[in-house]
């Protein structure tokens, strides 16, 4: 029965009522292209450059090198939407020619756009090699900022993107909990959020991602992480713009009803995911999600928060 719902699953992202939530793919590059088409994927919501960055810690892929692979995940969908998350380097993405050695706390400190801020050089080449790359391609090209903390960074970030005469959206990702909390004000310089809700958890719980024995507190379910979510989520409503979630969070089926329920607008996640998630969204109306977020935001701890949600969307 389940591989039946799931070959039954096609088409965009939405409720049973007909709310849409675009289910976009997180991809790494040009290789996972085929897997998120092949799942049906209504674009990209996450495209991670650093891998291409990866291959040579001592500097930049070359401005040819990064357009020719930018066109080729541009290039897969054309009339959808593909969101370029530029250069994340710093903490658990190390790099050696932007990333001091010598940081007691790498997680708190120069990683994202704060690295790019401090080498400007590199940001203006991803994105004249972005320019460069969406030229003559009918996709909807979005841009954003990892690590954007406040209306400062978003005003920088979307400053740059100017200087580089890149016609695309500007955006920024929330997942510092300061930019949850003053998500409107972020919203004055870009024109779109993206929770990356690994970064979140690991932030709003003290919590290093990389370290097992505080799991717990990197859980998706915990009610003051939904509680981020809804802040943003509303935020961008208010201001008209969109609040998409690229975290690990999109990937749960049942978080991503909940996740829409809080008002968020679209869902980015691994390829692999996207058939399950859409396949259970289309199985709720949007109010059942709207319960099941309430109830799960009236919780103390994560399991209750699943369960909660899960006894509003099994109807008990
Ligand atoms: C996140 O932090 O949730 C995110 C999507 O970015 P990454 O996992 O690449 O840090
Ligand atoms: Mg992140």
């Amino acid at each position: 029965a389940r591989k039946a719902a799931l070959a039954a699953s096609s088409g965009p992202g939405a409720t049973s009522d007909g709310h849409k939530v675009p289910l976009l793919a997180n991809v790494g590059g040009p290789a996972d292209v085929p897997a998120a088409v092949e799942a049906g994927a209504e674009g990209v919501g996450l495209f991670r450059t650093e891998f291409l960055f990866l291959d040579d810690s001592k500097q930049a892929p070359s401005e040819e090198k990064q357009v020719e692979s930018y066109r080729k995940v541009l290039e897969a969908f054309p009339e959808g939407r593909v969101v370029v998350r530029v250069l994340d380097a710093g903490a658990d993405k190390p790099l050696d020619f932007l990333t001091p050695a010598d940081e007691p706390n790498p997680a708190l400190g120069v990683r994202g756009l704060r690295s790019l801020l401090d080498h400007p050089e590199v940001l203006r080449t991803q994105l004249t090699a972005l320019a460069k790359a969406v030229e003559g391609l009918p996709v909807y090209l979005e841009v954003m900022a990892p690590m954007v903390a406040d209306r400062t960074d978003a005003k920088a970030f979307a400053d740059a993107c100017r200087q580089a005469g890149l016609r695309a959206k500007f955006g920024a990702m929330v997942e510092i909990p300061s930019a949850a909390l003053r998500a409107r004000s972020i919203l004055q310089e870009v024109e779109f959020l993206s929770l990356g809700t690994n970064d979140l958890a690991q932030y709003t719980f003290a919590a290093d991602r990389q370290v097992g024995a505080v799991s717990r507190l990197q859980d998706p379910w915990q009610p003051a992480l939904l509680d981020l979510v809804a802040l943003s989520a509303e935020a961008a409503k208010a201001e008209g713009k969109s609040c998409g979630v690229c975290g690990e969070a999109a990937a749960d089926p049942l978080l991503a009803c909940v996740l829409t329920g809080l008002g968020v607008t679209s869902l980015s996640m691994g390829a692999a995911s996207i058939p399950y998630v859409r396949a259970t969204l289309a199985k709720y109306t949007l109010a059942q999600c709207e319960r099941a977020a309430a109830a799960a935001r009236a919780t103390d701890t994560a399991d209750e928060a699943r369960l909660a949600a899960q006894a509003v969307l099994s109807g008990e």
